[in-house]
Order: structure tokens, then sequence, then C-alpha cells
């Protein structure tokens, strides 16, 4: 081990990896550590104290201060710190918990399985997916079609998942019978003069192209997230989740809505599905779920899913697959927790009203000269930075444009996320007016801040 410093940041760099860092640049960036939470704010070692705009990773979902969850956690470690739900054991918490999201999970899902995290619940949404088609006698019926821009974690089967050149490059990625369609994001794909309208009809023709390209015996399912996180926050266009559905139904191919963000209140809705009337055979979550204070994640899964999962044990001998903390019973204990609170303070209520200021204070972003885009749905949101707006012409990368506007936000005490030039806001849903007032004034003051590098 080395020698220990008094700095955190010496000792961060000397033995921390980073994950989604400059690990190059990270010695001489150093880290921000912070070291304590209060309602919607955080605070670094040196007692600076932030608005934190993006839930930590669009995650916090009750901020950094609910009593509530520590005393949910506490009372499960002081009676059963961890039991698993192998070989029919179980655990009250798990039960209680997976019975919670059955009541309020759309129509026709109708069986929870556990996991840690949501690359973990994407991951096993795919091979239950294999496993299904499998066991209906359909082989060779196992392509999963994601988007580009769409993100549904990191590991080998969700990172191919995920459509972002920077997740497959040099890990050699995407795996094989992963495809990739484009994202309805208008303000990117549209051709010139092209209506809305008539921008997701071809988005939707362009997914039907591929499934006859491919074969729809070929296809097994299509994964999307309601609305598009760390692809840049892209809010679908009206019409677009009818006319996959239709397509999907079509080539009786399986839907997974990725809820990770979007579940839990983000969009105004229980989940994104609700937004937007998704009819999923299978959805994933995490994040929100337990207001991220422990990590817990889960896929839900179909009636007619989890017959097939029967039949491959009854074949089997058993349902091989499962993580040693699937069902974690304090983990489960903390979501019970959560879910009770969003219900208590109808947390789904207080963000259909504080999202009226929350996009208002978005929208008037965009009436910046370098602003293209603002977009967003309930409390998650977007602007796109671009040097010409009628041309939408995005700034040279090695200018740093959204990485200066997120450094000079955090020294006007506010965190948001630079996703390249798309500066990201995800505030815990907790928020108040007030406070999104503050976030959107630390923010145009960093817009104002930046403006002779943009021109
Ligand atoms: N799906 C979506 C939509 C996400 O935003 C994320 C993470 O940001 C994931 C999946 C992966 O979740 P995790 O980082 O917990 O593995």
């Amino acid at each position: 081990m080395n020698a220990r410093s008094n700095s955190n940041a010496v000792n961060d760099v000397a033995s921390l990896i980073h994950p989604y860092t400059n690990l190059a640049r990270h010695p001489e960036a150093g880290p921000v550590v912070m070291t304590r939470g209060d309602g919607v704010y955080v605070e670094d070692e040196h007692g600076r104290r932030y608005i934190e705009g993006m839930s930590g990773l669009w995650c916090a979902s009750l901020g950094f201060s609910e009593k509530r969850l520590v005393e949910a956690a506490t009372r499960q470690l002081e009676t059963l710190p961890y039991y698993h739900l192998f070989n029919h054991r179980s655990v009250e918490p798990s039960i209680e918990l997976a019975e919670r999201l059955l009541d309020i999970a759309p129509a026709g899902l109708g069986k929870v399985l556990f996991a840690n995290s949501g690359s973990e619940a994407n991951d096993q949404a795919i091979k239950l997916v294999w496993y299904y088609n499998n066991a209906r006698g359909r082989p060779e019926k196992k392509k999963i079609i994601s988007r580009w821009r769409g993100y549904h974690g990191v590991t080998i089967a969700s990172g191919s998942l995920t459509g972002l050149p920077a997740n497959h490059a040099d890990f050699d990625l995407p795996i094989a019978n992963i495809l990739h369609t484009d994202m309805p994001s208008h303000f990117h794909n549209a051709k010139p003069g092209e209506s809305v309208a008539d921008f997701t009809r071809r988005m939707v023709d362009n997914l039907e192209q591929l499934i006859l390209r491919e074969g729809p015996d070929t296809i097994a399912a299509f994964i999307a997230e309601p609305v598009c996180g760390s692809g840049g926050v892209i809010v679908p266009p009206e019409g677009y989740f009818a006319g996959i559905q239709a397509v999907l139904r079509k080539y009786d191919i399986l839907f997974i809505a990725d809820e990770v963000i979007c579940g839990f209140g983000r969009t105004g809705n229980m989940f994104g599905c609700d937004t937007y009337d998704l009819k999923p055979d299978i959805m994933t979550m995490a994040k929100a779920l337990s207001a991220s204070y422990l990590p817990i994640s889960a896929t839900i899964v179909s009636d007619d899913i989890h017959e097939a999962m029967m039949e491959q044990s009854r074949k089997h001998g058993g349902f091989a697959h499962g993580v040693t903390y699937s069902g974690h019973p304090v983990c489960a204990a903390v979501a019970v927790e959560t879910l009770k609170i969003y219900e208590d303070r109808n947390i789904i209520g207080h963000v259909q009203e504080v999202s009226t200021r929350f996009l208002e204070r978005l929208h008037a972003l965009a009436e910046r000269p370098y602003i293209g885009e603002a977009r967003g749905v309930g409390l998650i949101g977007a602007v796109e930075l671009v040097t010409d707006k009628a041309s939408r012409t995005p700034f040279a990368p090695a200018l740093g444009i959204g990485p200066g506007i997120q450094a000079k936000a955090m020294e006007n005490g506010v965190i948001v996320r630079a996703l390249r030039d798309v500066i990201a806001f995800c505030p815990p849903l907790i928020i108040d007016r007030q406070q999104i007032d503050m976030m959107f004034d630390g923010v145009e003051k960093a817009l104002d801040a930046m403006e002779p590098s943009m021109q």
C-alpha cells in the first residue's frame, strides 16, 4: 500500500480508478470529494454546497438526507442483515417489494426478479428473452434491437445494447445478435424541412425495414428508454411509441422498457410507460427504486415469459440464474420505504406541480442564440448548445463548451451534467420552486460567463 497522505486528493489519485472519468487527466484534475448531503444539496470536503441538479447519476430521487430510509435500513440490519432467495428461501422485504411493484407496474407484468444495478437488470432481461424463445421452440429468434444513443448499462450484454460509440470502442462490443436502430430525435436526425410527423413515421418505418432485412423470425426483442437519458435526454415525438409498438406486435417481438431513469415519477407519472402509454413485456428499473440509498434493481416480466421460465425449470431441474444479492433484505427494505414515501408525500403530484416551473425555466434558455434546443418532461430535461441555430451545427469538441459550462455552474453552486454539449438536468424529485429557480439562475450565470468562448 502507498504511504498515506492526509489529503483526500492525493490518496484518491494514488488508489482509485474512477468510472466514466478521463483517467489520464485525473491526476492533474483531482477529485471533488463530497462529504455530506442535505435535502437537494451536497457539500464537498471544503464546505462548498451545491444544488445537485442531476440527483447524482439521475438517481437520488429523495435527496440526500431522508431519515426514514436510514431508519428502514437500520431496522433491517438489526433484524436480518442478509439472506438470499436461492433454493426456495425468501425474505419479507423482498416479498413486500415485489408485491408493491406489481401493484404499480403496467398491466400484464406478473413477476419480479431482483438484481443490483440497472446494467444487470437489462443483462438478465436479455437472458430471459433468449430463455423464453428457446422454451417456445424458436431458437433462431434471438436478436435484440436497441437504439443508437440509447443507454442500457455497461456489462458485456447491456453495454452492447447501449448505443454510444464510446461504450463499444476497444471493449470489443457489441456482441453478436445486438442491432441498433435510430433514436427518434428530430433535432439530430431529421432531414432538412422534414416535419415531426413525417420524421416520426420514418423512424417507425426504419425499425420495420431493419426487422424485414434481418428476418422477423430472428428478432426477439426491442429495448428502449421511454425518455432517453445519458444519450442526451431525448423526449420521444408524439406517435413514436404507438407506431413502434404496432410494428413489434406485427412481428411478435417482445418490448423491454428500460425504466432505470424514468421509473418512479421522473416523467410526471409513476413510470415512463404511463406517460407514453407503453405496454412492455419486460420492464427494468433501478436508481429511484431505492432513491439510490442502497443498490437494487429489478426486471419485471409478463406472465407469459414467467410461464416459459417455469417450463425451463421443469426441463432443466431449476432456474440456473441469480446473483448473491438478488433481493438483498436491507436494499429491499429501503426500496419498500422509498415506495411508501412516494405515496405518503404524493411525490408524483409534487413533480407534476413543480415541473411547470422547471420546464418554463428550461424552455426559456432556448431564447439564447447558441441554445439549439431545450427539451424535457416532468423533472428531466436538457439544452443543447450549437454554433448556429438554423444549421444546428455543434461546437468543435476540443472547445469543451459543455464541460466549461458544467464547471462554471459548479462555481455557482449548481451541479448539472455536460453530455458533450448537451447540458442535462435531473434534480431530486423533492426539489421546490425556489430551488428550481436557484438551479437555473446558476446555470444562466454559467452560460453568460461562457458566452465569449461561444462567439
Ligand atoms: N439503463 C438506463 C436508462 C440508465 O440510465 C442506466 C444508468 O445510468 C442503466 C441502465 C445502467 O444502470 P447501472 O449504472 O445501475 O448499471
